[in-house]
């Protein structure tokens, strides 16, 4: 007998809210929060100094690009020991199909990294006093809803290790990705791993106040791809 999970699609391929969809996300929820908060539960012995140590280090270093490397060790020190109890895997591109905003600084950097060309007219928004309910965060948003990320290819990531600080701190804390599949005219919870705080302290450390935009606006997809 099926399960919900057999029902996941592939990343970027937008669904239809019908009943039978809806369904299965309501039935996911059921309980839900008590399972995510027991996988929690085992990581409550981490050490989380290392995370303030390398957060340290980002606010100190002399450059922007210096900054940028400090806050992904972090990022990456937050999500290493949570990622075996999520459900994302290599292959699973669902969140590349959704916004993901990048500050100027770290849009330069990956623009060298990668030497991907970088649209110097982007950053039409600022991260202070942004938060998920104003109304330019809904706009980024929509407008990236289903389209995929200029770097995904062939569901995986083309700049995984220059790839965003956003992108390694989203985890679903879930068994699959049946909440993490995009539905037409529906914002589907996903039991994320709260990074929040550490979202903030990226924010302030790269300066709140300079320009933002999605990736796809940064990095606007070539004739080549
Ligand atoms: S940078 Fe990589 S991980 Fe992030 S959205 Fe793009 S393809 Fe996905």
């Amino acid at each position: 007998m099926k399960t919900d999970s057999d029902f996941v699609v592939p990343g970027g391929q937008v669904q239809t809210s019908a009943p039978e969809v809806m369904g299965r996300i309501e039935r996911r929820w059921e309980g839900l929060r008590e399972r995510v908060e027991a996988k929690l539960q085992t990581l409550k012995g981490v050490d989380r100094r290392q995370e303030s140590r390398l957060l340290d280090q980002a606010a100190k270093a002399g450059t922007v690009a210096k900054r940028v490397t400090w806050l992904r060790k972090a990022a990456d020190s937050v999500t290493g020991s949570a990622a075996p109890l999520a459900a994302c895997r290599k292959g699973c591109s669902h969140c590349c199909y959704i916004a993901v905003m990048i500050s100027r600084a770290e849009a330069l950097v990956i623009a060298k990294e990668t030497g991907a060309p970088m649209n110097p007219l982007a950053g039409k928004y600022t991260m202070a006093n942004v938060d998920e309910d104003s109304e330019s965060y809904k706009a980024a948003t929509q407008e990236a809803f289903g389209k995929p990320c200029t770097f995904l290819k062939d569901d995986v990531c083309g700049i995984y290790s220059s790839r965003p600080l956003q992108c390694r701190l989203l985890l679903n804390m879930d068994e699959d990705a049946l909440l993490c599949q995009l539905v037409e005219g529906s914002t589907i919870n996903v039991p994320y791993l709260n990074t929040q705080e550490h979202h903030v302290d990226s924010v302030v450390i790269l300066g709140a106040h300079q320009d933002y935009d999605d990736i796809r606006n940064w990095f606007p997809m070539t004739e080549q791809q």
